[in-house]
């Protein structure tokens, strides 16, 4: 299967988003975020492909953190592990009844 670059027609290598072309122009925070393979990384990517699809100019392209939505995204997943630490406090309606 050949591969594109997100931004251009030119072809890019199995694991990346753009070509080398293009994955030079944004700007380093942005490389460094999207180079990093996490949870996140597929929300970043939605970011950078949503960005391109704006027609934002790469070198303008920034992507997030995603902190707050990796709580969101993986309250599904997580079950049993409350993100707020509330999971220590008694029960409210356990205190009420003898
Ligand atoms: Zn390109």
């Amino acid at each position: 299967m050949r591969l594109c670059c997100l931004a251009c027609p030119a072809p890019r290598a199995a694991g990346t988003y753009l070509c080398p072309t293009c994955w030079s122009r944004l700007p380093d925070p942005t490389r460094r975020k999207l180079n990093r393979r996490d949870h996140n990384a597929f929300a970043r990517l939605r970011e950078l492909t949503a960005a391109i699809q704006a027609g934002t100019p790469l070198h303008q392209i920034t992507v997030s953190n995603n902190e707050l939505r990796r709580h969101l995204a993986t309250a599904d997943s997580d079950r049993g592990e409350n993100p707020f630490g509330w999971s220590d406090l008694p029960d409210p309606d356990q205190e009420k009844t003898p």
